[in-house]
């Protein structure tokens, strides 16, 4: 059993915070350096790893002050220089009582990777994505192709439907309310954002999210819905013939709105 806390940093990133038997930590993407290291002299833990998913620097900025503080491994992309040991698709990291399976998700940056742990006794699944998926939306496609991104977002929406979905900002308004431009007649979405502004109103985050309710509501991954589809090519004013145009069309829109 572990638990997962969320340190806000910069404007809009989480670290997440993963504390194990024996007051050991983990945390995923550390942008800013402070906000960790007081966090785990409050809880009084100690940290035991690092966890990266792609080398943008509101993911890595910290590392070196943190590292400066306490070495420990840095699990992530061999793009990053900080990194100890470089995970690729595939491997499996195990950290104490969690074990991850690393997927390579390519989209947002070339190198992205994310974690994912499957459901223990007393745990949900959990999925750590940085940017590759957001609450409501998904990264900007900064160095791969669509082809790349929607491949890497059908993969994790094969993921089990519980999951516990820890993506690395919290955008999910400013998503969910893109997304009702998008599909004005989703009813689980109208409730869902009406439900997260209260949600971040009272507790101050929208996360984690599920895969289910990502499923349902986020236009990202409903590139086949006829909805989405219809909304698109009104937009774009063509028709387009394949769920990568609509999916490319969708990312564009989202870039300039
Ligand atoms: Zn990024």
């Amino acid at each position: 059993m572990f638990e997962i806390e969320a340190i806000p940093t910069l404007e809009t990133n989480y670290v997440w915070m993963l504390t194990g038997s024996g007051q050991r930590a983990y945390i995923v993407d550390p942008g800013e350096a402070q906000p960790v290291l007081e966090r785990l002299q409050q809880n009084q833990t100690e940290l035991a790893g690092i966890l990266i998913t792609h080398h943008h620097w509101d993911h890595t900025d910290g590392l070196g002050e943190i590292l400066a503080h306490t070495p420990v491994p840095v699990y992530g992309p061999s793009s990053v220089p900080e990194v100890s040991n470089p995970l690729e698709d595939g491997d499996s990291l195990v950290l104490d009582e969690i074990t991850f399976t690393v997927m390579a998700v390519p989209g947002h940056t070339l190198d992205h990777i994310a974690y994912f742990a499957p459901a223990k006794t007393t745990q949900a699944p959990v999925l750590f994505c940085g940017d590759a998926l957001f609450a409501g939306g998904c990264g900007r496609l900064f160095e791969g192709t669509p082809e790349q991104a929607l491949h890497s977002l059908k993969k994790l929406t094969r993921l089990p439907a519980e999951t516990q979905v820890y993506c690395a900002h919290e955008y999910t308004l400013a998503n969910l309310r893109f997304a009702r431009q998008v599909e004005p007649g989703n009813a689980a979405l109208a409730q869902r954002l009406a439900r997260d502004e209260q949600r971040l109103a009272s507790t101050g985050t929208t996360l984690p999210t599920t895969m289910v309710e990502e499923l349902a509501t986020n236009p990202f991954l409903r590139c086949t819905q006829a909805s989405v589809k219809s909304q698109m090519e009104a937009h774009c004013g063509g028709t387009l013939t394949s769920e990568t145009e609509v999916f490319a069309a969708l990312r564009r829109w989202k870039d300039v709105s």
